[in-house]
């Protein structure tokens, strides 16, 4: 049996890693032309994603992961809020997606291939890419993320819907920031709340797996309208990007922006670690497909379902979604498997995305106060953001859902 996966990011990595264990014959087609490292920022993990990994003979040891013991909620001035005991590993996306491209076989891993379309019968799907060439499979695995060309093949009519808020985020190497500024970070998960927005940072391990260190991740969620998204991703040249923009393209005037604001609004040492990074933003999105197969097509990952990150599980939910996948395909025939898929996986995935628009929507509604919103969706609490974000998988009763 011979899978086709376009996209070769980690929701892709999964599924091709573990469709090779179940003995099938997999090529991964990616459109960006080389290494993908070089991207990404801090993830968080959770069980679920280590045994998976686990399962692929990778182990999330020091290189990999970084338990951070307490979150910690302070104010403008520093003065701590609310503390909670949190022991859980934050990682950062290219330290998961080293281990499972390596394990992959390099030749069937193919660099600067970008799917165009497909055409599929009963049995056998072909798809097309852009360098005029095209492959036949018993499968094609849609794992081509937020704006999917196979989901935009399949569903047209499913768009990704802005949020109403922006991530700014970066990664910056502890050895640059001052040594007061260390001090006073510790190993702490930091949490600022002004009102409308959440600023959170914490250690990743170092993005350079040859390198001795830890590195800080942040993120900074602030509501922006839709003209000042627009605004963020107009270049130097005047030209409007949609609603990315590659960071190198951020205009300095912007990243000057965001700077001034963390030194409104953050205590001096986050602030600092904002000063000393490359700050670059992503919009944040909702994506629900009505349904993740058809015929002999699966939709995986970001490409089914975008969850607003307060969840913390986009690499998590992509790795489950490879194994529900591989579960299913190890069960049963091909067309059977694919409906279990897409019963199991589309209800964990509706489930995860209301989940985080509860969590973000207290952002949203900042920037479309017009709404209407109930006092539980506004209500930003440390109490309640601390506890609630990123929370274990086994401690959210409505994703406990069969894999
Ligand atoms: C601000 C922010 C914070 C986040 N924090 C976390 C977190 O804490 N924990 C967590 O688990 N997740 C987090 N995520 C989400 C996580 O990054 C993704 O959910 C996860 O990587 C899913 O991966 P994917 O492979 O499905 O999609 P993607 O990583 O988007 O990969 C899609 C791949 O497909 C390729 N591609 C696209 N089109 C084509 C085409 N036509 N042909 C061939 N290839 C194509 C792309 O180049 C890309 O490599 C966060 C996201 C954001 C925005």
């Amino acid at each position: 049996m011979k899978a086709l996966v376009i996209g070769g990011s980690l929701g892709g990595l999964f599924a091709a890693n573990l469709l090779l264990e179940l003995g099938w014959d997999v090529e991964v087609y990616e459109k960006v032309g080389d290494d993908l490292a070089a991207r990404g920022a801090g993830i968080g993990t959770h069980t679920e994603l280590v045994d998976v990994l686990a399962r692929l003979g990778i182990t999330m040891d020091e290189r990999l992961g970084v338990v951070i013991p307490d979150r910690i909620c302070v104010d403008r001035a520093g003065r701590e809020l609310y503390r909670c005991r949190w022991a859980h590993t934050m990682s950062a996306w290219a330290n998961v997606y080293r281990p499972l491209k390596d394990r992959f076989p390099a030749a069937r891993y193919h660099f600067g291939k970008g799917f165009t379309g497909l055409v599929q019968s009963a049995n056998r799907v072909t798809a097309f890419f852009d360098d005029g060439t095209s492959a036949e499979g018993d499968l094609l695995i849609g794992a081509d993320g937020l704006r999917s060309t196979v989901r935009a093949q399949l569903m047209p009519g499913v768009q990704p819907r802005y949020a109403g808020y922006v991530a700014w985020r970066s990664i910056v190497e502890e050895r640059v920031l001052p040594a007061a500024s260390r001090e006073w970070l510790g190993e702490g998960y930091w949490f600022v709340l002004p009102k409308g927005e959440m600023f959170l940072c914490y250690q990743v391990p170092a993005k350079d797996l040859s390198r001795v260190g830890r590195d800080w991740n942040y993120v900074w969620y602030r509501p922006a309208t839709e003209a000042q998204l627009a605004d963020f991703c107009t270049d130097a040249s005047g030209k409007c990007h949609g609603t990315g923009i590659a960071p190198p393209l951020i205009r300095p005037e912007v990243t000057a922006y965001i700077k001034r604001e963390g030194r409104e609004l953050l205590p001096p040492h986050l602030a600092g670690l904002l000063d000393a990074s490359q700050p670059f933003f992503q919009a944040i999105f909702d994506i629900e497909s009505p349904r993740l197969t058809v015929g002999r097509v699966a939709l995986l990952g970001d490409a089914a379902f975008v969850a607003r990150p307060h969840v913390g599980m986009g690499v998590t939910k992509g790795a489950l979604d490879a194994l529900c996948l591989y579960n299913s395909l190890a069960k049963s025939d091909v067309p059977s498997a694919l409906q279990r898929y897409d019963r199991l996986r589309g209800e964990f995935g509706r489930r995860c995305v209301a989940r985080a628009r509860q969590l973000g929507s207290y952002m949203e509604a900042r920037s479309r106060p017009e709404k209407g919103w109930t006092p539980e969706q506004l209500d930003q609490r440390p109490e309640r953001v601390l506890h609630e974000v990123a929370l274990a998988l086994a401690d959210i009763p409505e994703l406990q859902i069969d894999i």
